[in-house]
């Protein structure tokens, strides 16, 4: 499944190609994200930045470290998730890009602030409560401002940074409504924000999965060598492939319990699993998944977000 053994998955800036770095964040859950780097001729392009300041500080000191006094010009934001954005305010003098929906769509995240004061909920007070304190209670949210892409696009851009093209492809709505990826054709190399979760169950903020499914296929038709995804170890067209398999499996049995009468957070916690789908982490996130589809389907009860991530706690709270 993670074919490019030699990218192994340790926490810093890897380099996967000439003018390419991965920076990987294990164990790749909740809040800790993957970046990207494309260095050029006297700059550079960041894809995403991290969750909060402190951790952009590191990753911003481990730019500086492979490519000193190369300034970063360009950041891309995949998407409006503040793990992949939140850390934008500390390069103020770079251009920002991003889709046109991912900066409308920040708005609509849950505030760093709101989300610090639920990663502090009194122990039991809620399901939910509970899992944000013990997957975002470790984070330190403080100082962030939102910073949305100032340079705006639909469909497709390209960049070039020190002689490097660069396309931004937009591909959602799929995790969220502007999910864009970042290949660098001549490099062979292709940044896929969380359009890829590997070894982990994704999120599924907003589908449809069947763009998502396209999305994987896009990505696969790059025919790129090394996919880094947003969370989790770098992979590569194999990875990606088996990733699609897995959506199409939701799809499939998301529908078929739809038209059952199933409830989406049950049936979600009962589907059967096979290899490798059943070792990845976060089982609970079907849940999710289910609920996006669901809501395809016009089923209300999905319909609510909030609804939703108290369901998704509930079902963690249920794991083995
Ligand atoms: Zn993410």
């Amino acid at each position: 499944m993670c074919g490019m053994g030699e990218i192994e998955y340790q926490a810093g800036l890897h380099r996967l190609t000439g003018n390419t770095y991965a920076y990987l964040q294990p164990p790749g859950t909740w809040g800790f994200s993957n970046c990207g780097l494309v260095v050029g001729e006297g700059e550079a392009l960041l894809v995403d930045t991290q969750f909060t300041l402190p951790l952009t500080r590191r990753l911003l000191a481990a730019v500086e470290e492979a490519v000193p006094g190369v300034p970063v010009t360009t950041v891309v934001t995949t998407h409006a998730n503040g793990d992949h954005a939140w850390g934008t305010q500390l390069l103020p003098d770079a251009v920002t890009m991003g889709s046109e929906a991912t900066a409308h769509g920040m708005a609509d995240e849950i505030p760093p602030q709101a989300l610090s004061a639920l990663a502090r909920s009194p122990e039991g007070a809620s399901p939910l409560g509970d899992y944000a304190r013990r997957f975002f209670g470790h984070f330190d949210f403080d100082g962030i401002v939102l910073t949305p892409p100032a340079k705006t696009f639909t469909g497709e851009a390209e960049v070039t940074v020190g002689g490097i093209p660069a396309q931004l492809i937009e591909v959602g709505p799929a995790h969220t409504s502007g999910d864009v990826i970042v290949h660098v054709p001549g490099e062979g190399v292709l940044f896929a924000g969380d359009i890829l979760f590997i070894d982990d169950h994704p999120v599924m903020w907003t589908g449809p999965v069947r763009n998502w499914i396209a999305a994987c296929e896009r990505i696969a038709a790059t025919g790129a060598e090394f996919v880094v995804p947003g969370h989790g170890p770098v992979t590569d067209v194999a990875g990606v492939l088996v990733f699609r398999d897995y959506l199409a499996y939701l799809d499939e049995h998301a529908r078929e319990s739809f038209r059952r009468g199933l409830r989406y957070w049950e049936a979600a916690m009962a589907l059967a699993l096979p290899e490798p789908f059943a070792s990845w982490g976060h089982r609970e996130r079907v849940v999710m998944s289910f609920a996006a589809i669901y809501r395809e389907l016009g089923d209300r009860d999905a319909a609510d977000p909030m609804a939703v991530l108290h369901r998704t706690a509930e079902a963690y709270q249920r794991l083995p």
